[in-house]
């Protein structure tokens, strides 16, 4: 049994001063004031909260941003440096992540659940659906071979994406990805995505296999398409405007804006399309934003991180950092932590008697200063009821 005494943030509200008692892998109790019970271990926290969600992520294992690297990565490589990123993430003070698309994502969800390495509870897609010939699809491979290679599958006409979903699937995918358009990821231009007859089947056959449908999309063609379709989560949403906005809100929909992978620049060579991108991105920090927060739309935390040298696991609490800016420190938590988990349709998120342990205990508090999510300023992650030291107390 532990017990933590300190200032809670139990997911909703703030405690001045409680306590929460964990008993096995379950939250057991909570209550306000000092209530220790006897043959416990106490620690004595400054800031008790759950633990943080990455809603957007892949474990790439690489060290470069480049679609061909994705693709090209020696597997073993990935998976060996996939395995030391979910114990980043972990003693980062993450304790779920949903992964949208990687190839070693379904199986790190498979080891972790059965307590044979250490890491968040991981929601992977396994492949990710896009059209052939996409922004994921490396073209200067031939295509047989760029198929076998992708992490993604690529699939054309609504009967190929119904196959697509079962693909996934049959790897072990707990949530399904789909392109709704291309990425900036080469050469900068938004090309199509995923047509919406393709889209709709695909959530048809998803929603038949109870998984939720997150969509990638760059553009209000691809973010009003996707909506169509009926996904359950808009993923980046550049280019939201207020009639998307009204029609996201109405549905329930979440919206990842994912502004951590923008605020580190991205290698594009034509001189045009780096202008296009830099314009798009601009917009993406003010309007889509201050669209998405006077809409009240559901916001999330998802850093589109993919473990390289310039989107590293461990450094995903930017994206709160970043969130700060449109609204309170509080709603940055709620975004970070019950919110999150409410759009990954995963009981977490909450300090609530009966929910998973899942917590994490602060040196400073992050009402007070969002940069107090920083990993060195993490000092214990319970996960599943287990206690971790986090960066603030552990150095590799
Ligand atoms: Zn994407
Ligand atoms: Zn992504």
């Amino acid at each position: 049994m532990i017990t933590l005494v300190g200032k809670i943030f139990d997911g909703e509200r703030i405690i001045e001063q409680g306590t929460v008692i964990v008993e096995n892998n379950k939250i057991e109790r909570i209550v306000e004031g000092i209530e220790i019970p006897q043959g416990s271990t106490v620690i004595h926290g400054n800031f008790i909260m759950p633990g943080l969600v990455d809603s957007h992520l892949h474990f790439f294992g690489v060290e470069e941003d480049n679609v061909l690297s994705w693709n090209i990565v020696n597997e073993i490589d990935a998976a060996i440096r996939s395995t030391r990123d979910m114990e980043r993430l972990l003693r980062s003070g993450f304790t779920l992540v949903r992964d949208l698309g990687s190839k070693v994502a379904v199986r790190l969800d498979y080891l972790q659940r059965r307590g044979e390495i250490l890491g968040p509870t991981v929601i992977a897609s396994g492949y990710s659906l896009a059209i052939t010939g996409g922004n994921d699809d490396p073209k200067d491979l031939p295509i047989d071979i760029a198929q076998r290679l992708s992490y993604s599958f690529y699939c054309d006409s609504p009967y190929e994406c119904r196959k697509a979903v079962r693909m996934a699937v049959r790897q072990g995918a707990r949530v399904i990805k789909v392109y709704a358009s291309g990425a900036f990821s080469q050469g900068g231009k938004i090309l199509p995505g995923l047509a919406l007859d393709e889209l709709k089947a695909i959530v048809d056959e998803s929603h038949r296999f109870s998984l939720k449908v997150a969509s990638h999309a760059y553009g209000k063609d691809a973010i009003m398409d996707s909506i169509l379709a009926g996904v359950d989560t808009i993923e980046h949403g550049l280019g939201l405007d207020d009639e998307t906005a009204s029609m996201i809100k109405e549905r329930g929909i979440c919206y990842i804006p994912t502004l951590a992978t923008y605020e580190i620049p991205f290698e594009v060579r034509d001189p045009e399309a780096k202008v296009y991108r830099e314009e798009l991105v601009k917009r993406h920090f003010s309007e889509d934003m201050s669209i998405a927060v006077s809409h009240k739309l559901k916001i999330a935390t998802g850093t589109d991180y993919v473990g390289s040298k310039r989107r590293p696991h461990g450094r995903n609490y930017r994206e709160a950092v970043l969130l700060s800016k449109y609204m309170s420190n509080l709603e940055v938590l709620r975004a970070s932590t019950s919110i999150a988990s409410e759009c990954l349709d995963v009981k977490a998120g909450y300090i609530r008697e009966g929910y998973r342990a899942d917590l994490i205990i602060l040196k400073d508090d992050p009402t007070k200063d969002i940069e107090n999510l920083k990993p060195t300023n993490v000092s214990y992650v319970i996960k599943d009821g287990r206690l971790y030291t986090g960066y603030g107390l552990y150095q590799e």
